[in-house]
Order: C-alpha cells, then sequence, then structure tokens
C-alpha cells in the first residue's frame, strides 16, 4: 500500500471525508477546507506522489490529466471567468501537505 499516515491518500480512498468535486481511476478533486478564494478546490493524484519534485518522465500523462481536468472543473465550479493553478513544491516552495496537489482558484472577485 501507499502511505498509509498521508492525508490525502486517505481522503482519495474515501477514509477522511471530503467535498469531492470530482473522480476518476487515477485522480481525485476536492474543496480546499479553508478556501482562499470563492473557488479554491485541489486535484490530487490518487497515486501517492510527495511533490511535484519527486514526479518523473514516467507521470507525464497523470500530470498532463490533472492540468487538463482544471478549466473543465474550475468551470463547474463556478470560475468561469478565469482561475489560477498553484503547486507549491517542497519546503521553500510552501508546500505543508506532502502529496502533490494542484490548488485551482478562482472566482467572482468583487474587489476588483
Ligand atoms: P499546501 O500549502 O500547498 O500544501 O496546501 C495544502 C492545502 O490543503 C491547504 O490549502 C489546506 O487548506 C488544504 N487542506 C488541508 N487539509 C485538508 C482537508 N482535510 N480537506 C481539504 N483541504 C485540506
Ligand atoms: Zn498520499
Amino acid at each position: 500500500m501507499q502511505d498509509h499516515d498521508c492525508i490525502f491518500c486517505k481522503i482519495a480512498k474515501g477514509e477522511i471525508p471530503a467535498a469531492k468535486v470530482y473522480e476518476d481511476d487515477e485522480v481525485f478533486a476536492f474543496k480546499d477546507i479553508n478556501p482562499k478564494a470563492p473557488v479554491h478546490f485541489l486535484i490530487i493524484p490518487k497515486k501517492h506522489l510527495a511533490s511535484l519534485a519527486h514526479a518523473d518522465a514516467g507521470d507525464a500523462a497523470l500530470l498532463g490529466k490533472m492540468l487538463a481536468l482544471a478549466p473543465r472543473l474550475a468551470r463547474e465550479q463556478g470560475a468561469e471567468n478565469g482561475f489560477r493553478v498553484v503547486i507549491n513544491t517542497g519546503r521553500d516552495g510552501g508546500q505543508e501537505v506532502a502529496h502533490l496537489h494542484m490548488h485551482i482558484l478562482g472566482g467572482p472577485q468583487p474587489w476588483k
């Protein structure tokens, strides 16, 4: 098995509840518990990868799939006029959860 102590592995397996946005055999997406924007969800691989720095060429299709899903899921979640994709990587990259995750941030920005 993969890392049993990893919170995002547990979310991907349904062992910890999350507000699911999307799921297929390789990818899981769920709302961020502490949203920084009107739309804020995370796209993760079901396979445990500690960070983007732990991915290699064999993960290219998986990473491409995650990225290609972003516009559709962002639109479905209400980010109709654009969004940001953020992948914090490693200690100096501000990564807090050691399972690769893509932040999708968007939604109406009434202050702009
Ligand atoms: P990062 O700093 O890129 O590692 O971001 C980790 C993100 O995971 C933060 O935005 C957290 O709010 C989010 N997060 C942590 N635990 C959970 C959880 N159980 N469900 C949803 N989001 C979470
Ligand atoms: Zn994990």
